[in-house]
């Protein structure tokens, strides 16, 4: 048993912001990052709206700047996964996947998002052998070849742009002619000869030979037509899901999209757990959003804390 005073379940940006306060504050802080250590940043290639860098920065040196941060002041950062939350008693019980068990005075859950798949047909068979939710992990192996994008947020216009610099063709496929994307980036997309839009279309299903991907067929959603279009690669970027489902017996809410749910305070409906970040936000979902409502959730875990040690 690993006694702390915060625990924090992530090592994302909105765990990384709660660490930074609660560790100033004086208390003990573990993060247990599960298997990747750091979230969805780690899959993002550049990023230019979180204020203090001058240039475009990828995700992955933000958060490793983030955790040597938290390192520095004393966090201890740990690759495990939490299969289970125990809120029956205080201090409250954490047990992990490895066979860890943790008891601390309060619970942040950071925990994040994680990609949203189609659910077509093929998806599942080929992933990874040419179907993928991660545009800056795979990018690199469809080089000289012609792939798909499916979204309309930033994820797919950034996921489209990343690709060209590899490929030599990116067809976006998106089901209307409006994008949740900033225009800013859809520009970009939009005057960039390698990419090619098509709308109104969803996939309808992931067809492939030798156990790669050889074409992805298209149902254009005003006439119901089907379409067949040839492409070695197909990266889903339609959103995300929060990362909740080892909540599931612990006594904290979550909506029915799992998101947990939260007060203006960050609580949860268990006294000394809070939540903060893309696990407990269906709206904002922003990196500098996660990482000051981390901020805010350290905030009012330092007061509880304070109150019961
Ligand atoms: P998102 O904004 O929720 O966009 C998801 C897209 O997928 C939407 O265009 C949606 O279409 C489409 N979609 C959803 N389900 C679908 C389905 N079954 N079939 C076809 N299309 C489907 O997700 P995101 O792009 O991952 O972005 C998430 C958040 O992170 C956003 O707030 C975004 O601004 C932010 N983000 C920021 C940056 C950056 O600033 N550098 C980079 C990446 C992400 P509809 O529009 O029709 O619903």
């Amino acid at each position: 048993m690993i006694k702390t005073d915060v625990l924090i379940i992530g090592a994302g940006p909105a765990a990384c912001g709660a660490a930074v306060y609660t560790l100033r504050a004086g208390l003990k802080t573990v993060m247990l990052g599960g298997s990747s250590i750091g979230g969805q940043l780690l899959q993002t290639n550049d990023i230019e709206n979180y204020p203090g860098f001058i240039d475009p920065i990828p995700g992955f040196d933000i958060m490793d700047k983030m955790h040597k941060q938290c390192k520095r002041l004393g966090a201890e950062i740990l690759g495990e996964t939490v299969s289970r939350l125990d809120t029956s008693s205080t201090p409250f019980k954490v047990y992990t996947e490895c066979g860890k068990e943790y008891e601390a005075l309060s619970v942040i859950i950071a925990t994040g998002a994680a990609a949203r798949w189609l659910g077509v047909k093929g998806e599942g068979e080929y992933k990874g052998k040419g179907v993928s939710a991660c545009a800056t992990c795979d990018g690199f192996f469809f080089r000289g070849k012609e792939v798909c994008v499916i979204g309309g947020g930033n994820t797919a216009f950034e996921d489209a742009l990343f690709l060209t610099n590899f490929c030599s063709k990116v067809y976006l496929v998106h089901r209307r002619e409006v994008f949740r994307a900033d225009k800013l980036t859809v520009d970009k997309a939009k005057s960039n000869p390698k990419i090619e839009m098509l709308i109104p279309y969803v996939a309808e299903e992931v067809k492939g030979e030798n156990g790669s991907v050889t074409s992805l067929v298209l149902k254009n959603v005003t006439d119901n037509s089907l379409k067949e279009i040839k492409t070695s690669g197909v990266f889903v970027a339609v959103g995300s899901i929060p990362q909740t489902l080892f909540l599931k017996g612990s006594g904290v809410e979550t909506s029915a999209g799992g998101h947990v749910i939260i007060n203006e305070h960050m609580s949860t409906n268990i006294r000394g757990v809070f939540a903060a970040g893309d696990c407990a936000d269906e709206f904002y979902r922003q990196a500098i959003i996660a990482a000051g409502s981390g901020a805010k959730a350290a905030i009012e875990a330092i007061n509880y804390v304070n109150l019961v040690k």
